[in-house]
């Protein structure tokens, strides 16, 4: 939590820029949008549109699954959302908000468990590899795919 504005919630913030960005974009929000925006922030981990889709249906059946498509698009695109792709053929959302640092995953590919990390040498190693190409280095994705514990003893 920021020292300077004790009194506004990461969430708070978060909902602030998007409705910045729907502002700034010409775009209203709307009822669904809302309740698909505000569900999005509190679901943790690496979700899929069909996942998103599944639980919000329980409670708002009219909530279509293109509504939930197009509302992630909006998010990733105004940088409150990251799109992940791994090697499961999926399209998966995770939170991008301020307290977020960057992190990299890896990935069991035989359970699609992911798991976050961060390594401070990793990041200092790219800085220096991009640095040796003459690029300034904006984002990098780094995904480790293997066999979790319980799938590598599972395979014995
Ligand atoms: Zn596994
Ligand atoms: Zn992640």
């Amino acid at each position: 939590m920021s020292s300077s504005s004790p009194q506004i919630s990461a969430e708070n913030q978060w909902q602030n820029k998007y409705s910045e960005y729907l502002t700034r974009n010409g775009l209203k929000s709307t009822v669904q949008r809302d309740i698909i925006v505000k569900e999005f922030y509190r679901l943790e981990g690496h979700i899929t549109a069909e996942e998103l889709h599944a639980k919000i249906k329980t409670e708002h059946s009219s909530i279509g699954l293109a509504t939930i498509y197009r509302t992630l698009k909006i998010l990733t695109a105004s940088g409150l959302a990251l799109e992940r792709h791994f090697n499961d053929g999926f399209t998966r959302y995770e939170l991008c908000d301020t307290d977020s640092a960057h992190h990299d995953h890896i990935v069991c590919v035989a359970c699609d468990k992911v798991e976050e990390f961060e390594n401070d040498e990793i990041e200092e190693l790219q800085k220096k590899i991009a640095a040796k190409y003459k690029f300034k280095m904006i984002d990098h994705k780094l995904e480790i795919y293997g066999l979790c514990r319980d799938c590598a003893s599972e395979k014995k």
